[in-house]
C-alpha cells in the first residue's frame, strides 16, 4: 500500500462529518512544527499531500488519507486510512482553540473502534514536553494504543541517540496505553521510515 498514490479524502472539523467506520485507522499527532506533515509525506512518498499545520483552514481538522483507487463501496474499502490530527501546542493559542482541539480529539479517540494506533511525534531535540505529556494522558484516558515516533533525528548527534531512546522509553514506561517500542525517524534523510511502514502494516493486519 505504500507504493500506491494516496489521496486526501476528507477534513473533519467535528464528529458529525466523520466517515463511517470502515478500514483500520492509524493517526498521527504532534506539536505544530514537529515535522508531522513532512513525515506523512515521506512515509507515503508524496510531497505536498499532508500540508503543514501552518496552512490556514487545515489546522483544526482530522485529515483523512487513503490509498487511491478504492470506490469506498462496502466490498471495496481501502485496507487502511491514515488520519493526520491537528497540531497542538501553539505558543499563543487562545483557550477556546485549545478547548476546541481537545474536544475534537477526545471525541474522536473515545468513540473510534477502528482506530488501531496513534503515533505521537516528538522532536528528537526537545523530548516529551508538558503539552505532549497532556496528550499522552488523554490517550491513556481514552485507552487508545499509542507509540512514540521521534522526528528530525538528523538534527541530533548519532552518539546521543541511544540515551534519547532510553530516556523516552523510561518516560512512557508506566503509561498504560503506550506501546513500548520507540521509533526514530528523519524525513529529511529517510531514517526509520521503513520501520514505521513495517509497524503500520503489522498494526493494520491485526
Ligand atoms: P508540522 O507542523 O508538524 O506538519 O511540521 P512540518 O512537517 O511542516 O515541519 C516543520 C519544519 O521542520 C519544516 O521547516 C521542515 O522542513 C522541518 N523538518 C521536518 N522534518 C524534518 C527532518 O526530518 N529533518 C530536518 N532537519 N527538518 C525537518
Amino acid at each position: 500500500i505504500f507504493v500506491k498514490p494516496w489521496v486526501f479524502i476528507r477534513g473533519v472539523p467535528n464528529m458529525s462529518v466523520l466517515p463511517p467506520e470502515g478500514p483500520p485507522e492509524i493517526a498521527f499527532a504532534g506539536r505544530s512544527n514537529v515535522g508531522k506533515s513532512s513525515l506523512i509525506n515521506a512515509l507515503l512518498r508524496q510531497k505536498g499531500l499532508a500540508r503543514t499545520s501552518n496552512t490556514p483552514g487545515r489546522t483544526q481538522e482530522l485529515n483523512y488519507f487513503v490509498p487511491g483507487g478504492y470506490s469506498g463501496a462496502l466490498d471495496d474499502l481501502p485496507p487502511l486510512a491514515i488520519v493526520d490530527m491537528p497540531g497542538y501546542g501553539y505558543a499563543e493559542a487562545p483557550k477556546e482553540k485549545v478547548d476546541a482541539w481537545t474536544r475534537l480529539v477526545f471525541d474522536y479517540l473515545r468513540g473510534r473502534s477502528t482506530l488501531k494506533r496513534v503515533f505521537v511525534l516528538i522532536d528528537a531535540r526537545h523530548g516529551i514536553k508538558t503539552n505532549d505529556a497532556d496528550v499522552l494522558g488523554l490517550l491513556d484516558k481514552a485507552a487508545v494504543s499509542y507509540q512514540i515516533v521521534l522526528t528530525k533525528l538528523d538534527k541530533i548527534k548519532p552518539t546521543a541517540v541511544p540515551k534519547l531512546l532510553e530516556a523516552t522509553a523510561e518516560a512512557i514506561r508506566k503509561r498504560p496505553a503506550a506501546y513500548p517500542q520507540i521509533l526514530a525517524t528523519s524525513s529529511e534523510k529517510g531514517a526509520g521510515l521503513d520501520e514505521l511502514r513495517e509497524a503500520i502494516l503489522t498494526i493494520s493486519q491485526q
